[in-house]
């Protein structure tokens, strides 16, 4: 049988046809393609599961995470007051949280972003320092921080950007040592874009 006879036999009958084969060989070959389509089919249940699982971390990598300042989680809560957000201040309310820490102790960046300045929270205080980064939407300011960074650079998540100060210099030692950090968001990412 010549190669065109065999292409369009194929063609037209399909390759059993063509191949001719006995009643045992196909049972064997059926046998083998079965056996191939089970171990398919159980790596591709595998498989699925894996991209799956892939898909659900690259998620969560691209939501908005950020550290604290000091690396730990626990708000000031002392005879002075709460240091949690939106805390009682007398007329006014706490537009920032209030991180434990030790004064001298490292602070680190919440997220990337740019340094956009170095502050002072007090105009008649230049002792304490404060540092603003942003990043995209958002910026964030860490209050009472001797900065070991510049205004206008860049800054990796968890980088060391300055020490904390001693609050009780001014608050005294009734106040509980800790960093205040605020968070700015800009609007417009709140709000759907149907409604603008
Ligand atoms: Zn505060």
């Amino acid at each position: 049988m010549a190669i065109d006879d065999l292409q369009k036999a194929e063609q037209e009958n399909g390759l059993l046809s063509v191949l001719d084969i006995g009643k045992n060989s196909l049972i064997s070959i059926h046998s083998l393609c079965r056996q191939i389509a089970r171990v398919c089919d159980k790596y591709l249940k595998q498989m699925d599961d894996r991209v799956a699982q892939e898909r659900q971390k690259s998620k969560s990598e691209k939501r908005d995470t950020m550290l604290s300042p000091t690396g730990g989680k626990t708000v000031r809560m002392d005879s002075k007051g709460s240091g949690k957000f939106g805390a009682l201040r007398g007329h006014r309310f706490h537009y920032g949280l209030d991180w434990l820490c030790t004064p001298g102790q490292n602070l680190v960046a919440p997220f990337a972003g740019k340094v956009l300045r170095i502050l002072y929270p007090y105009e008649n205080d230049k002792h304490y320092k404060g540092i603003e980064i942003l990043q995209a939407h958002l910026i964030t300011r860490i209050n009472y921080i001797e900065p070991c960074v510049t205004a206008g650079q860049r800054v990796k998540k968890g980088e060391v950007i300055g020490t904390a100060q001693d609050v009780s210099i001014k608050y005294g030692k009734d106040m509980n040592s800790h960093t205040h950090q605020e968070v700015y968001v800009n609007p417009e990412v709140l709000i759907l874009e149907d409604n603008l």
